[in-house]
């Protein structure tokens, strides 16, 4: 009797049993008149030993990386010393009964069978076959149960997943729109999901009370190393909630995903406010696996003849420090590259104090006094030992510049540890941002989110000062998701609009359906979001989120893979009432 194993399944036990094994060829070795062949599945590898007495010996001579294969042959422990400890199938061997080649492959353009360091370009064009790789067959299995963990966790509270459409009328989230033309109505354009959100809160409006979906939404935006074309998110609103329920529920799931997935116990996350983390942290989303906060040092700086700190103090703006762990032996060299360093990233300079064993050293030396050195020292917790950077500037430039360098920081010092997972949540946004190009404020969620309370007084005469019911969930330094509790009365949302600066036909043309919604007794209602993606790379120690999705577009926006985006036939466009006013070579390769 034979039975069908997977390739990762075999182990002593299993010596004497005739087994069936269907796979790909992961490497072949001749030996000593023994040809061995370690056949893959997505489980695991078992090796295969060819007799040259057996018929099939021959054909196994031939036998190239990647042909598919099924093989019978008898499961036996491998002779003493041969084992391999590192593979779980490493006691055992098969001696082939019977070999039949499924199907021949090409040579790859890359091996599958080591974890090289290949180009990414090349990997996505041949997908397929980067996939068949175990780190990538793990990474998506792990996708997988973060999924299934999340859905399992909102049914067991009752929420339903409702699928909402692809083909919308565009939803702002501050991106560009995907847009789809329309074939019936000339010149009129669908717009792709920049995420469910108006969805979601009219699926509140209509009595549904708890929505969660397992969300693709489309943004055109600059590509990042965390960013794609479209992402996926787990969305969420709930209907007669507050701040603290949202808060929750997110958190618990979380909790129960990293329970479910990784078999690990998260400690409440911390809450903080925004301004806390911009004024300890100088980001608003703080890596917390490290301390290394900030220093505000101004007040010790006061009556100073250095004329960079003397003019920042005279502006109103912010003198920060921060420690850097053991920095005191650096060399000067370091300390410029280190100055470099925070001028790429927006300082107008940087001021370093070595506490070295030997005595201090400094960049500015002669304008700084023992006493000085001594706040600086108590201020930021240095040692000796330690070296502390110092940055001056308008308050929000220098705290941005500050907060960066504090995570080079932790990264120099290895502070980062890449197994801790430490979350926290962000609360008391400003409503508005302003774009520093433009000068144009915009909210810093969305303009569905209700003010904090007491803050509509500031609508008017104050909107930059007005505070939002928006909370994000930050985990190692990356925003996780962002949410809010809604507006849900219609002359409220139709303020914020007006307050954005949008006449009533706008509000009208864009979101007339919207407001109209709101007026059929709207239940207050808040959700949030989390970037599935995001949380499966962390999850899975990743640093790229196109290492947890299947098929990723590159960071040029391209699917290699298909080839895509790619121009189509004239009579395509003309279906569709476009003419294409490309230039002739293709852009942006
Ligand atoms: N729609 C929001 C986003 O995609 C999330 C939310 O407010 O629920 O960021």
């Amino acid at each position: 009797m034979s039975s069908r194993f997977s390739c990762g399944s075999l182990r002593a036990s299993d010596a004497g049993s005739v087994a069936i094994l269907n796979g790909w060829v992961n490497r072949r070795r001749d030996h000593g008149g023994l040809i061995f062949v370690d056949l893959r599945d997505r489980d695991g590898v078992t090796q295969i030993v060819f007799d040259p007495q057996h018929p099939s010996f021959k054909d196994a001579e031939h036998l190239r990386h990647e042909d598919v294969l099924r093989v019978t042959g008898t499961v036996r422990a491998r002779p003493a010393g041969t084992e391999n400890p590192q593979l779980p199938t490493g006691q055992v061997e098969v001696g082939i009964e019977s070999l039949e080649i499924l199907n021949r492959s090409q040579v790859p353009p890359f091996q599958i069978n080591v974890d090289g360091d290949v180009d990414e370009n090349l990997r996505l064009e041949y997908r397929y076959l980067d996939l068949r790789r175990p780190r990538m067959q793990r990474n998506l299995r792990v996708r997988h149960k973060v999924v299934k963990a999340m859905r399992d966790f909102f049914d067991g509270r009752e929420f339903i997943e409702i699928e909402t459409p692809m083909l919308i009328k565009s939803t702002p989230e501050g991106a560009r729109d995907y847009l789809v033309p329309s074939r019936l109505y000339a010149g009129s354009f669908y717009a792709l999901p920049q995420s469910p959100q108006l969805l979601k809160q009219i699926s509140m409006i209509a009595g549904f009370g708890r929505y969660m979906q397992i969300a693709r939404c489309m943004r055109d935006e600059d590509q990042r190393a965390d960013r794609q074309p479209e992402f996926t998110q787990l969305d969420v609103e709930l209907s007669f909630t507050n701040q603290d329920e949202v808060l929750e529920t997110m958190e618990s799931c979380i909790r129960h995903v990293w329970k479910s997935v990784l078999d690990i116990d998260l400690a409440p996350f911390p809450r903080i406010t925004h301004e806390e983390a911009m004024r300890r942290y100088g980001i608003d989303k703080p890596d917390l696996r490290f301390g290394l906060e900030l220093a505000h040092v101004a007040d010790a700086f006061a009556g100073t003849e250095f004329v960079v700190f003397k003019s920042v103090i005279e502006t109103g703006g912010a003198i920060v420090a921060l420690r850097y762990p053991a920095g005191g032996a650096l060399s000067r060299r370091d300390f410029d590259a280190l100055t470099e360093e925070a001028k790429q990233l927006g300082a107008k300079g940087m001021v370093w104090i070595a506490l070295g064993a030997d005595g201090v050293k400094s960049s500015a030396a002669k304008f700084l006094s023992d006493a000085q050195i001594e706040a600086l020292r108590t201020a930021t917790g240095s040692e000796t030992g330690d070296a502390i950077l110092v940055f001056a500037d308008a308050r929000e430039a220098a705290l941005g510049v500050a907060g960066k360098m504090r995570n080079a920081v932790g990264e120099k010092c290895g502070l980062r540890d890449p197994k801790a997972f430490a979350f926290c949540w962000v609360l008391d946004f400003p409503y508005l941002e302003v774009d520093p190009e433009t000068g144009k404020a915009f909210p810093a969620h969305h303009p569905f989110t209700s003010p904090g309370e007491g803050q509509w007084k500031y609508l008017l005469e104050d909107p930059l000062r007005m505070r939002a019911q928006h909370y994000d969930m930050v985990l190692n330094g990356y925003e996780l998701g962002s949410g809010s509790i809604r507006i849900h009365k219609p002359e409220e949302q139709r303020a914020i609009f007006e307050m954005l600066g949008m006449t009533a036909e706008q509000i009208d043309e864009r979101f007339g359906f919207f407001v109209r919604a709101l007026e059929y007794g709207a239940p207050p209602h808040g959700g949030m979001a989390l970037g599935v993606d995001r949380i499966v790379m962390l999850a899975c120690g990743e640093e790229n989120i196109r290492e947890v999705i299947a098929f990723p577009k590159n960071q040029a926006a391209r699917d290699l893979m298909m080839d895509a985006p790619t121009p189509v036939p004239e009579q395509l466009l003309r279906d569709l009432y476009l003419r294409s006013t490309a230039p002739e070579q293709p852009t942006g390769r």
